[in-house]
C-alpha cells in the first residue's frame, strides 16, 4: 500500500477522474477527504472508499467558495491533524469561440478551475509548512500546453496550473512540499459528454493509441506521484494523452 496513512483531499472526486483517484488512494491505503459539488456523489463515493477499508469523509462544498475551502480543510485538520496530499481536481467546461464566449462563460471556468485550485492549495499549504512534507497534485490538460479551438477560458485556466505548479514547485520544494501537474489527453468522463459522436470519433483518430483513456489510469499517476516513490518528481507536467500531441 503505496499511501498508507496518508491524508489525503481530493477536489472533484463525486465523478471521473477525481473519484477514480479517490477511490485508488483509498485502496492504497489513504484516509481520504472527498469534496465534489454533488451531494449525492461525494457520499456514494465516501461509501466506496471505506468499502476499501480506510476512513473517509465527504465535503459537498464549491472550490471557487473560499469560506467553504477554509471550512473543509479545518474539518480535516481537526479530525485527523495533518494533510499529506492534495489532489486540485475540480474542473469544468464552458465551450465558445472567442467571438462568441460571454463573460459568463469566462468567468465560471476561471473561477473554478484557476482560482479554485489557489484556494485549496492557500488552504492546506501552512500545514504542510509546518509538517514539513506534502504533496499538490494539480489538474491541467493537453489544452493547458497546445491551447484548443474553442476553449479560451479553459485553456487559460489550464495554462495557469501550469504556471501555479512550476511557481509553487520553487517556493515550497525547499520547505519539503512536491508539487506536480498531470495534463491529461482525451479521458473517458462525463466532461466529454457534451461531444458529438463523430467529433469523438476524430478524437480518438488522433491518439496513436485509437482510444481515449480511461480515468483509472490518471488515478494511477496521482497515485504515484502522491507517493513516496516519486519523491524527486517536483515542478513536472506529466502529459497522459496516448501519444496525440505526438
Ligand atoms: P468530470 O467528470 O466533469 O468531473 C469533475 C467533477 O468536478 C464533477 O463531479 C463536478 O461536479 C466537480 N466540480 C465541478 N465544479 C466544481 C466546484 N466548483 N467545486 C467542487 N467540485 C466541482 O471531469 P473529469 O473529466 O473527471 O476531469 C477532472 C479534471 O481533469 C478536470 O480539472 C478536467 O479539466 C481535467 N481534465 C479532464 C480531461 C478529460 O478528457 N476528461 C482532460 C484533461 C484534463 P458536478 O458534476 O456536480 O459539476
Amino acid at each position: 500500500m503505496r499511501l498508507k496513512g496518508k491524508v489525503a483531499i481530493v477536489t472533484g472526486a463525486g465523478q471521473g477522474i477525481g473519484a477514480a483517484t479517490a477511490l485508488k488512494f483509498a485502496r492504497e491505503g489513504a484516509i481520504v477527504a472527498v469534496c465534489d459539488l454533488n451531494h449525492d456523489a461525494v457520499f456514494g463515493v465516501v461509501s466506496a472508499c471505506r468499502d476499501a477499508g480506510v476512513a473517509a469523509d465527504g465535503f459537498s462544498i464549491d472550490v471557487s467558495d473560499r469560506d467553504a475551502v477554509d471550512d473543509m480543510v479545518a474539518k480535516v485538520l481537526a479530525k485527523h491533524h495533518r494533510i499529506d496530499v492534495l489532489v486540485n481536481n475540480a474542473g469544468i467546461t464552458r465551450d465558445a469561440r472567442l467571438q462568441k464566449m460571454t463573460l459568463k462563460q469566462f468567468d465560471d471556468v476561471i473561477d473554478v478551475n484557476l482560482r479554485g485550485v489557489f484556494h485549496v492549495a492557500q488552504a492546506v499549504v501552512d500545514t504542510m509548512i509546518e509538517q514539513r512534507a506534502g504533496v499538490i497534485l494539480n489538474a491541467s490538460s493537453v489544452v493547458g500546453i497546445y491551447g484548443n479551438y474553442g476553449q479560451t477560458n479553459y485553456a487559460a485556466a489550464k495554462f495557469g496550473v501550469i504556471g501555479f505548479t512550476k511557481t509553487w514547485s520553487r517556493e515550497l520544494g525547499p520547505k519539503g512540499i512536491r508539487v506536480n501537474a498531470i495534463a491529461p489527453g482525451f479521458i473517458d468522463t462525463p466532461i466529454l459528454s457534451t461531444i458529438p459522436e463523430d467529433v469523438m470519433a476524430k478524437m480518438r483518430e488522433q491518439v496513436p493509441l485509437r482510444r481515449l483513456g480511461t480515468p483509472e489510469e490518471i488515478a494511477n499517476i496521482y497515485a504515484f506521484l502522491a507517493s513516496d516513490e516519486a519523491s524527486y518528481i517536483n515542478g513536472a507536467v506529466i502529459e497522459a494523452s496516448g501519444g496525440m500531441t505526438l
